[in-house]
């Protein structure tokens, strides 16, 4: 158990000159002063590279900074552009089971990995490895199996466009579309959600739409900690007179008041206040907070035909109204007071907000994707968007940020268990051959897979499948049931120590390292979340000339499958861009566009520029959804899992997390100080906390308790240390996303 310090009060401001001191002092100390300079000035800018971490949007050409990132981008690029490499001794000196017992955040420490390493079958360390050697270890293991679909292919966000496209074209040359990506635990629901009632699964908001909103409501987002760069646009917004709304269970001071420290005031002065007002609302009460305003808007109207309803929208663009202002026309209040946690008059006030606006924004993340009835929800919200046209003009749309830096991009590479026929019929005429066209498998199938032990390859092109993934302990024995499991990867985490019976561990380049190929400098791209592509071009000597690009791995892997001319492509990667122009949607004449528009161009979104629907009946579509809420008995609470300020993904920058307050630790829970009172806890005292789920307990031991204002009966805590209380049965209806939100736990007191 991990003695933890009193934590401090809270923030109520984000960034500041805080959040400089802590990007230098991350910088410094990972890269030193040079080093540091010469990255912090090329990230995000023209030319440069693109922050490796979320997938916020950079402004355009004019209106860039010479700084143009954040904090949180800041810590990772100088994690990943560390100068610190793992010697080969390391590997020597300490066998896997002792690298397994050192942190996620410690593992991480030890920086970069620079040769191949193999973990040989029956052997207890790794040993380093040629790639030759390497590619022919992972060719003999799928040529052994007896069929494709015994190999699973994960992809973490952060691979390229061009790494992605070659990657998901092995996969299917090789035989399979078990191709899961992050994208299944984070933003599935809203694209199953949005591509159902609006056509797209992405989001319908560009940058300058956001600021020139005039009501935006941020759901179940932080975006203090995970998109901290959106704060500037919120600021703008806020000052050409837009309102904003924070609907979230924890006051996270980056909707509070925002320094921005691109200006003077960000540094002298009380900084921008943000949210003119916050619900706080329950775990699982969104939807019926958005049944209750669509509600409202429609008795609105009903008191005042003509006045609220975009009228001419509903009738000649949208599908379903009728059905939905039926089921609508009657609300239970109770209920939903009883579901969100508010009072009706907080309803109503945001209510009138939106009756006042013209033009509306409603942003959301994963505090509204990772529940059970997340898409229902962000179909109610869409719902509500409609009801007055807010879709497809200036200043209005719904607007899902995503959380890693080119997640949507690999979507439209194809990174998809379930693409649709007609990528893949442009794909096999492309390329003449015929691709598997059963579905694979995504994140959570793959899970339940590894349960019954029938994956016997399992390859990640980056991230941290062990820790991302849910109830941990299943994830973790299945995976060391595997006959090989490989990892593409720049630093040592979790899921290098948790291996199958041989193991490979495959050391990339990063984004901030430049990529030379036989064909000279080499860039790739990726797309933000709004549909913006643009070139990533690294400006650091690699940690290992040796060191190969994950175009240049896929290749050297693939070499052995297909008549494929993957040599051509891992050496000139405009040859990629050429193909993936032919076969990904949206990205005809790929090359010629990016070398058009200075190396960058946005993405045509059919909802957002037209009022073009490419849904069943080619209209926006209104949904009935019951109402629906998480009702918790007596002495039980609903957890949500986040990240702290020092986070990314499962990436684990430091133990500090300085907006709540939270210093030296990570097994914190915060709790409601009428909670713990009622449950007979103090703050500072040891729980275990306890999940069931279908008659399963689950545990998660040794966490501090925390006194912190988060809504009544609403828990929080980091993952992914909480993950190991998911179960990987449960799982959003729709989308197949693990449920990380709203789990019912009990905190059982840890004898002191
Ligand atoms: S907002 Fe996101 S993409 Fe931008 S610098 Fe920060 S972490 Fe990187």
């Amino acid at each position: 158990m991990v003695d933890i310090e009193q934590p401090k009060k809270p923030k109520t401001t984000a960034a500041g000159v805080p959040a400089v001191l802590s990007s230098f002092k991350f910088g410094f100390r990972e890269m030193g002063p040079a080093r540091t300079g010469k990255v912090f000035l090329k990230m995000n800018q023209d030319g440069g590279f693109d922050c490796p971490s979320c997938a916020w949007p950079d402004p355009d050409h004019k209106r860039k900074h010479a700084a143009e990132f954040c904090e949180n981008g800041a810590k990772a690029v100088a994690w990943e552009a560390t100068r610190k490499r793992v010697p080969r001794a390391f590997f020597a000196e300490n066998s896997v089971e002792q690298i397994d017992a050192i942190s996620e955040f410690d593992l991480g420490k030890l920086g970069r990995i620079t040769e191949p390493m193999l973990l040989r079958a029956g052997a207890t360390h790794y040993e380093p490895v040629g790639w030759d050697e390497a590619f022919q270890v992972v060719a003999r293991h799928l040529k052994a199996l007896p069929d494709p679909n015994d190999a699973v292919f994960y992809t973490s966000g952060r691979t390229s466009n061009e790494a992605a496209f070659l990657y998901q074209l092995f996969v299917r040359a090789y035989g399979t579309n078990n191709l899961p990506d992050c994208s299944n635990m984070c933003h599935e629901s809203s694209g199953t959600a949005l591509t159902r009632v609006i056509g797209s699964g992405k989001g319908a908001v560009t940058l300058e739409m956001l600021e020139e909103s005039e009501l935006i409501v941020v759901v179940g987002q932080n975006p203090g900690t995970n998109a901290p760069r959106m704060l500037s646009h919120l600021e703008i917004a806020k000052r050409n007179g837009g309102e904003i709304v924070s609907v979230n269970p924890l006051p996270e001071p980056g909707l509070m008041n925002f320094k921005n420290p691109q200006k003077a005031r960000g540094w002298v002065g009380k900084g921008t206040e943000l949210a003119d007002q916050h619900l706080q609302i329950r775990i699982g009460g969104d939807q019926a907070l958005f049944l209750a305003i669509g509600h409202l808007l429609l008795q609105a109207e009903a008191d005042n035909p003509g006045t609220v309803l975009d009228k001419a929208f509903v009738e000649d663009y949208t599908s379903g109204f009728e059905l939905y202002a039926k089921h609508n026309a009657e609300l239970d209040w109770e209920a939903v007071e009883l579901a969100t946690g508010l009072q009706r008059a907080e309803i109503e006030e945001l209510t009138q907000r939106f009756l006042k606006s013209k033009a509306t924004v409603i942003c959301w993340a994963m505090g509204l994707t990772q529940h059970r009835e997340a898409v229902a929800t962000i179909s109610e919200i869409v719902n509500v968007l409609l009801l007055q046209g807010n879709i497809g003009k200036p200043g209005a749309g719904p607007c899902p940020v995503r959380g890693h830096s080119n997640v949507q991009g690999d979507r439209s590479m194809g990174i998809w268990e379930k693409v649709p026929d007609a990528f893949l019929d442009r794909l096999d005429n492309e390329f003449a051959f015929t691709s598997p066209r059963a579905h694979g498998i995504d994140a959570a199938d793959t899970v339940k897979r590894l349960r019954d032990g029938s994956v016997r390859v399992f390859f990640a092109m980056g991230g941290n499948f062990a820790s991302a993934t849910p109830d941990t302990e299943v994830v973790h024995r299945g995976l060391r049931e595997c006959d090989l499991t490989v990892h593409v990867s720049t630093k040592l985490n979790r899921s290098h120590t948790v291996t199958g019976r041989e193991a490979l561990i495959l050391p990339t380049l990063g984004r901030t390292d430049h990529d030379h190929t036989a064909k000279g400098p080499q860039s790739v791209t990726v797309e933000d979340s709004q549909g913006a592509v643009h070139l990533s071009t690294g400006n650091l000597t690699p940690p290992a000339p040796e060191l190969k690009s994950e175009i240049g791995i896929v290749a050297g892997i693939a070499q052995a499958v297909g008549q494929i001319p993957w040599a051509d492509f891992a050496d000139d990667y405009s040859l990629i861009r050429q193909r993936i122009g032919r076969v990904a949607d949206g990205y005809e004449n790929f090359e010629d566009r990016l070398r058009a528009n200075e190396g960058g161009f946005l993405l045509a979104h059919a909802a957002r520029d037209q009022r073009v629907f490419k849904t069943s009946d080619a209209k926006a579509q209104f949904s009935a959804n019951d109402l629906s809420w998480l009702p918790t008995a007596p002495g039980k609470l609903l957890l949500q899992t986040l990240r702290s300020h020092d986070q990314f993904n499962t990436t684990i920058y430091g133990l500090e997390d300085r907006y709540r307050g939270i210093h030296g630790g990570r097994e914190v829970i915060f709790v409601n100080p009428e909670d713990l009172a009622e449950l007979g806890l103090n703050d500072g005292a040891y729980v275990d906390i306890v999940s069931e789920f279908q008659g399963v307990e689950r545990r998660a031991s040794g966490f501090r308790l925390v006194s912190y204002p988060t809504a009544r009966g609403c828990v929080a805590a980091y993952y992914p240390e909480t993950n190991v209380l998911m179960s990987a049965d449960d799982l959003a209806k729709g989308s197949n996303t693990p449920v990380a939100k709203g789990l019912t736990v009990r905190l059982e007191p840890v004898a002191s």
